[in-house]
């Protein structure tokens, strides 16, 4: 099973990223689970039409532990198992804590072993590395992290946080770092800046998007590219990503 994490700035393009590669994962013909790592449980919205659906910690809130495995898993575009964490009202408690619910629930349930995924991708809001936030990283839930980031200082700034804790449990044998996802802004010298923290941080872009007014018209209908444009040029840049991704992943497998 091939575990994947994707970390990074807040509103850099995560979900979008991460959804549309499940798209390209499903069209490949793998079987494909994605689990929003966000209390805004947002993530999978694209691969189900935006409608709204309980989080596992919803679920547990109503129904304690005897939620069922399909009541927290539904079906998106490509057959993709979406799992949605969910988390607290913003300011009240930790907003990790609807992550370590849903992973803990997803475990107690066995839903790797019975779903069998070829793919899993964790979507995490890449901020704040603590609490829940830095479960999937921390307690071999992923085995590559991989950061989106785009050259604007900030999420430069954001992306270097990821990495050096991604770095810090990687002793103890949790997961490592599988790269840079360049989701380009076209701010000035981006692929320069994004290149120097490849460098600094012993890691390298391993693909790179463009900004696309595709994805946004995809957005508004709240599809993929790959759903709703698979012709387009944005469409084969996510193809050709998830390939990388891949690649990058079997690397330096052991
Ligand atoms: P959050 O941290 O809030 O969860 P995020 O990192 O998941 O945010 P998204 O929600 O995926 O970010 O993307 C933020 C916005 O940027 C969305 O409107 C999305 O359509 C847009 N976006 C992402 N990538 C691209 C791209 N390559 N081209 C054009 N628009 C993009
Ligand atoms: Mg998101």
């Amino acid at each position: 099973m091939i575990k994947i994490a994707i970390y990074g700035k807040g509103g850099i393009g995560k979900s979008t990223t991460a959804s549309n590669l499940s798209a390209a994962f499903a069209a490949m013909g793998k079987r494909v689970m994605q689990i929003g790592c966000d209390p805004k449980a947002d993530s999978t919205t694209l691969l189900h039409g935006g409608t709204p659906r309980k989080t596992v910690l919803d679920l547990i809130r109503e129904k304690g532990k005897t939620i069922a495995l399909d009541e927290m898993i539904t079906r998106g575009y490509g057959g993709v198992y979406c799992v949605e964490a969910g988390g607290p009202t913003p300011g009240m408690g930790c907003a990790g804590r609807g992550i370590i619910a849903a992973l803990e629930t997803l475990e107690e349930k066995e839903a790797f072993s019975i779903l069998r995924p070829d793919i899993v991708l964790y979507d995490v809001l890449g901020d704040v590395v603590c609490g829940g936030f830095a479960m999937p990283i921390r307690e071999g839930y992923a085995r590559k992290v991989f950061v989106v980031t785009s050259g604007e200082n900030m999420a430069i700034h954001a992306a270097a946080n990821i990495a050096m804790a991604v770095e810090n449990f990687k002793s103890r044998g949790y997961a490592s770092l599988g790269g840079i996802i360049l989701n380009r802004r076209g701010v000035p010298r981006e692929q320069e800046k994004v290149e120097e923290l490849a460098a600094d941080t012993g890691s390298r872009i391993v693909g790179a998007l463009h900004w696309s007014e595709t994805v946004q018209r995809a957005e508004e209908l709240k599809k993929t590219v790959i759903e709703a444009f698979p012709e387009s040029e944005m469409a084969g840049e996510y193809r050709t990503l998830a390939e990388q991704v891949l690649a990058a992943y079997g690397e330096d497998d052991a």
